[in-house]
């Protein structure tokens, strides 16, 4: 069934979620800051709109992907007043799960529904529309937008009420990040014992340590050819963005009061590489901050 969407935030995201929702036979107006996003945009069909405000007008569906929560509760500020009542908010940004609930109060306050949808699967996931959803919503509102999502990923999960999808998103992210890290001191104290990467790799790639950021991301060359070690440590996933969704995990830590030294600590040291020359690179390549804090 072709719906009435309107999208805000046609960046590296944004831009190829539009296009896969056109192509699948969806009418797509949309509004970016950036004027060579609004022209990729019209060429993959979406029609452009003059405003974010204008582009509501209309639509049953408001999908935002902006960069940050202030983008979001900014913009929701301007659209909420705009939109007809009854119109389902789908923010697929990652933001503060405090930032998610508030969205979704300010929505349901104006007389609107919402839901909150991050993604993972990266630049690549979205042009190719395998994305992972993880939603947070009412069982009616994710029976609404499941299959408008699934025009932009291949595994759309309903994780609970408002604000339950980016709680997994920043979960898993944290998970994530620790391991890298775990993964990349083991490589280094590995070297320093005169062991060889390989070695370690054969033996924890089939024992208790064998995890993601081993045997798909291996932070090292030589073990895992396609993992972004072996490409100068071109993303992949930016270290950029795993600090962004480390600080917001870390938020949800302090928030709640969780005793999570790791996951505050692995923020502190992506926040770190990630203002350094590291920001542009794969996550992995903190592997090379840790060798070069080492002496090795
Ligand atoms: P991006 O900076 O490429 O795109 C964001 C876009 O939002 C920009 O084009 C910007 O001009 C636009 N924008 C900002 N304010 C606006 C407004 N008021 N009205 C209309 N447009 C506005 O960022 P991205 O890489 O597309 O990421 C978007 C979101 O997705 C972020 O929250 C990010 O954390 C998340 N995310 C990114 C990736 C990734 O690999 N890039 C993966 C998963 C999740």
């Amino acid at each position: 069934m072709s719906t009435s969407i309107a999208f805000l935030g046609l960046g590296n995201m944004g831009g190829p979620m539009a296009a896969n929702l056109v192509k699948a036979g969806h009418k797509v107006t949309g509004f970016d800051l950036m004027p060579d996003s609004l022209t990729r945009a019209a060429e993959q069909g979406v029609t452009v709109a003059g405003s974010a405000v204008e582009a509501v007008k209309g639509a049953d569906v408001v999908i935002t992907m902006l960069p940050s929560g202030r983008h979001v509760l900014d913009l929701y500020a301007d659209l909420l007043p705009a939109a007809t009542q009854g119109t389902l908010f789908v923010d697929c940004s990652t933001i503060d799960v405090a930032d998610a609930k508030a969205a979704h109060q300010a929505a349901v306050d104006a007389g609107h529904r919402a839901v909150d949808a991050p993604v993972s699967g990266g630049v690549m996931g979205a042009a190719a529309g395998t994305l992972t959803f993880m939603v947070g919503g009412s069982e009616s509102d994710f029976a609404q937008i499941e299959p408008v999502l699934q025009a932009m990923g291949k595994r759309i999960v309903h994780c609970g009420q408002d604000g339950a999808g980016q709680a997994a998103k920043i979960c898993n992210n944290m998970i994530l990040g620790i391991s890298m890290i775990a993964v990349s001191e083991a490589f280094v104290l590995g070297e320093k014992l005169g062991l060889t990467n390989q070695a370690l790799f054969d033996v924890a790639s089939a024992a208790s340590g064998q995890c993601w950021a081993l045997t798909t991301n291996c932070p090292v060359p030589g073990p895992v050819p396609t993992s972004p070690a072996n490409n100068d440590y071109r993303p992949g996933f930016a270290s950029a963005l795993m600090s962004k969704d480390l600080n917001l995990a870390a938020n949800a830590v302090r928030d709640n009061g969780v005793a999570a030294d790791l996951g505050l600590r692995a923020a502190e040291l992506y926040t770190r590489f990630a203002e350094g020359d590291g920001g542009g690179q794969d996550f992995s390549a903190i592997v090379n901050a840790i060798r070069a804090t080492s002496g090795a």
